[in-house]
């Protein structure tokens, strides 16, 4: 069998060049007199400095650690979508989006994009299409990050089973693209953004799918779960036995054709329980490289976000490793493996 390729699922461009936050302070100080500014123009980052920024950054970390292929998308806390209002999200959106693009452009053997959305509060989410149009068709991203609660904590926004978001479900499954089921920062003190927020989000959106036949109205819908699916598989027979007293199918049927779960689980223990407790064909490799946890584990002498190292130490065969690191990211993100395919690949 060959050597798969380490194809990691989950990066964000948290290293972009300091321009991006002042433009960004700067959008959100003039919200009120958006006629002050910023103009998208004003914001000027070349090609160096990004290529320095990624140099240095992700692709070194990628390059000491052994991955090939990061999906890159927007930085996910500051996606902020609970800031100002639908065009304050549009025009960041399109600014981060670029960015990531231009960083695949530079970079095409190690990077390829995914979309954040323009979502906003009480906005309908068919108003993000528009964005998610752009990003495929024009810089050929192959998957977007969809926030459940664009309110930043507070969850003013229907489950993901609600019919207003199936605009999105549409659009996603007429391109081939799997949406990433990411919260942005949290601005509710009752959650810490990465430490409770997103597991929250993860563990939520995934009692969504349950308690809905979502998929049974989009049967090829993918949707990853993040950090490891939150509490999901920690939880997996409580998960199993909520869904029989539901009267639903057996979650292999009724969830596991459409939901997936990442590795970005900082610890041995936790990737051994996810790859014993969820399908292997279920599990994507994944760091979240530069992210939330960025120091070294003083019990191992490694960084806590080097997952590959787990993904390797844990007890499965050649092939569910092969299927963890490549198979199940072409699977899921049929435009990765298109493009993939036309490189020879
Ligand atoms: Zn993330």
């Amino acid at each position: 069998m060959r050597k798969p390729l380490i194809i990691d699922c989950h990066g964000h461009y948290t290293t972009a060049p300091k321009a991006l936050e002042e433009w960004r302070n700067r959008q959100i100080a003039n919200l009120n007199t958006p006629e002050l500014g910023p103009k998208v123009s004003e914001l000027k980052i070349s090609d160096d400095e990004l290529r320095d920024s990624i140099e240095t950054n992700q692709l070194r970390l990628m390059k000491e650690r052994g991955s090939d292929l990061t999906i890159f998308s927007p930085r996910a806390s500051f996606m902020a979508h609970h800031v100002g209002n639908f065009e304050t999200s549009a025009t960041w959106a399109a600014i981060c989006n670029e960015l990531c693009y231009r960083v695949s452009q530079l970079f095409p053997d190690n990077f390829i994009g995914a979309a954040m959305l323009p979502q906003s509060p009480g906005v309908d989410p068919g108003t993000s299409i528009a964005e998610l149009e752009r990003c495929v068709r024009e810089y050929g991203m192959v998957g977007i990050n969809l926030n459940p609660d664009p309110s930043g904590g507070h969850w003013t926004a229907p489950p993901l089973s609600d019919r207003s978001w199936y605009p999105i479900y549409e659009k996603m499954v007429e391109y081939g693209i799997p949406a990433m089921i990411h919260v942005s920062t949290s601005c509710n003190p009752c959650f810490h953004t990465t430490g409770s927020h997103y597991l929250n989000a993860d563990t939520t959106a995934f009692m969504q799918c349950l308690t809905s036949d979502l998929f049974k109205d989009f049967p090829t819908l993918k949707f990853l779960i993040p950090h490891g699916g939150g509490a999901v598989p920690y939880h997996w027979g409580r998960f199993r036995g909520l869904a029989q007293e539901m009267k639903k199918p057996l979650l292999s049927e009724h969830l596991l054709d459409n939901i997936f779960f990442d590795t970005c689980v900082y610890h041995q223990p936790g990737i051994d329980l996810l790859t014993k407790v969820i399908p292997t064909k279920n599990v994507l490799f994944a760091s979240e490289m530069i992210g939330a946890v960025r120091g070294i584990d003083p019990e191992t002498g490694h960084y806590y976000d080097d997952t590959k190292r787990y993904v390797e130490a844990a007890n499965i065969s050649i092939e569910d490793r092969f299927q963890i690191f490549e198979g199940n990211a072409r699977h899921v993100y049929p435009r990765l493996d298109a493009a993939l395919t036309r490189k020879g690949l």
